[in-house]
């Protein structure tokens, strides 16, 4: 049956007109039109109307780069600290049920108005332990009804978050002996899922799931500090065979930009160029530290970056050069990195922080405008997913992911009528706005609940499952004694001078 999705105004994507009391044809899955309310209903009065002139509709938004949980590492305990401090923060972490993490994180994107995300995860333990978890977790995102690129990953190297390479040796060495000994007792590479292990199961999933609608298996390897050169040559052979994509961390804290010049003598996205990996198969996540070239190869090979500018500011990595990646035409999308500036995975937050930290104080400078955000929370996001063509706009013969906004928090008290519905929504618009989510036309959140499953009952799961879940002290005392190390670690390494792309204020 038809539906009619009806608006105040209707958004059908960064670069289009906005429609006022406007409403798109959904049928099957698909958008068959867009239109004047008035005319789409007199053409098809016996479809299904959803929607009202309270509304603002909008394409889905595309979360390029999240890591989900069902709570946050502050609601663990976790301060933000610099990245590799706060790795060994996380170990306080307490485990959580994978089920309850995938239904309770893609809610809450939904319900910030993302139908589709990038989930880089990780392993479980041994391969029978990991396939299972695996499997739990892509069950569970069926349920929630969201797209996601489910991205796997694991270490074969960096243990200890040292560096690549001998790093974790040469870090262990400067430990007084008892805390080295627990130090590499904690971090067992046996007691995680080895290269070759995850391989073979990665081959298995790929398989299973290759013609899913909505789900798809990539690969998700955290970062060159973590994963040998040896080891992503294998992961782009696969990735290459099995049509899947790669999505990683690359220079997102200082000390990993410094990381290049050290370990593989020039900047780390070239490193990973001369092993063939960039390409539009493959994005990144952060870019904080990007120089020039690393931008230029970043467009030129159609590698995409995902910008996730609160993490960025939350573990003080920096703020990523965006107006950068738009002016050399680089494949921008936008994450929330399960690390945002209110905590709370909003993406109407994130889309404005990253308009904001990008307009710099001069004239002869750029600057982005609302929509050119829009157009990475968007476009961008279904370029880097490789469904440009299908997501991210609202036309014909795209996907039905539409979001309903009901703008009457935006719009109160007033609102002058001329005002641009896109500009509005982007500048007042929050999570807590969205109504109704269609994702493949499914309505997969209806009056700000999910159809899937009893949210109410799964948080309260969760609170019983986690009342019942041991801290586990030992593996926070040893972070605590690792951090000074491995501050007196990366502290000692030479810092070049840095030159800054704009200056935000003057001393003189
Ligand atoms: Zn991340």
């Amino acid at each position: 049956m038809a539906t009619l999705v009806r608006g105040r105004w209707v958004i059908p994507g960064a670069d289009d007109a906005v429609i006022d009391d406007g409403a798109v044809l959904v049928e099957g899955g698909a958008i068959v039109a867009l239109g004047a309310f008035d005319d789409l209903g007199r053409a098809h009065p016996q479809a299904q109307v959803l929607g009202s002139e309270r509304h603002a509709v909008m394409p889905g938004l595309i979360n390029a780069h999240h890591h989900s949980a069902a709570a946050s590492h502050v609601q663990h305990g976790a301060p933000d600290m610099l990245l590799e401090s706060w790795l060994k923060a996380l170990w306080r972490m307490r485990a959580t049920p994978t089920r309850l993490d995938i239904l309770l994180s893609a809610t809450r994107l939904l319900k910030s108005g993302v139908t589709a995300v990038v989930d880089l995860y990780g392993a479980a333990g041994n391969a029978e332990a990991t396939a299972a978890d695996w499997n739990e977790a892509l069950a569970a995102y069926e349920t929630t009804g969201i797209r996601c690129a489910f991205g796997p990953g694991v270490y074969d190297q960096g243990f200890m978050g040292a560096g690549p390479g001998d790093c974790d040796a040469a870090f262990l060495a400067t430990l007084p002996g008892d805390l080295a000994r627990r130090a590499r007792a904690m971090r067992d590479p046996e007691a995680g899922l080895p290269a070759a292990a995850y391989l073979e199961l990665m081959e298995t999933f790929c398989k299973a799931w290759r013609d899913h609608p909505r789900l798809a298996m990539w690969y998700g390897p955290p970062g060159p500090s973590w994963v040998s050169d040896g080891f992503f040559l294998k992961i782009a052979e696969a990735a290459r065979r099995h049509g899947s994509r790669i999505q990683t961390h690359v220079s997102e804290s200082y000390y990993e930009k410094l990381q290049g010049p050290k370990f593989w003598g020039g900047d780390t996205l070239r490193h990973l160029h001369d092993l063939g990996i960039t390409g539009p198969d493959f994005s990144i996540a952060h870019g904080v530290w990007m120089t020039d070239t690393e931008i230029e190869l970043l467009a030129r090979t159609g590698t995409a970056v995902s910008h996730n500018p609160s993490s960025n500011l939350r573990l003080r990595a920096g703020i990523a050069p965006l107006n950068a990646f738009l002016e050399a035409g680089v494949t921008t999308a936008i994450g929330t990195d399960s690390t945002t500036i209110n905590d709370d995975e909003d993406m109407f937050a994130e889309m404005r922080l990253a308009l904001r930290l990008a307009r710099t104080p001069t004239y002869h400078e750029p600057a982005p405008a609302p929509a050119d955000v829009f157009r990475c929370a968007t476009q961008g996001g279904a370029r880097l997913l490789g469904k440009e063509g299908t997501l991210g706009r609202l036309a014909p013969g795209y996907a039905a992911d539409l979001v309903l906004v009901d703008m009457t928090a935006p719009c109160r008290p007033w609102v002058a009528p001329e005002v641009d519905g896109r500009d509005l929504l982007l500048y007042r618009a929050k999570a807590a706005d969205v109504t109704d989510v269609l994702v493949d036309g499914r309505h997969v959140i209806r009056d700000g609940r999910p159809t899937g499953f009893d949210l109410h009952d799964a948080v309260a799961e969760l609170a019983a499952v986690m009342a019942a879940t041991t801290f586990p002290e030992d593996a926070h005392r040893l972070a605590q004694e690792i951090i000074p190390h491995i501050e007196a670690w990366y502290g000692a390494w030479e810092h070049p001078e840095r030159v800054p792309r704009t200056v935000m204020n003057a001393r003189v």
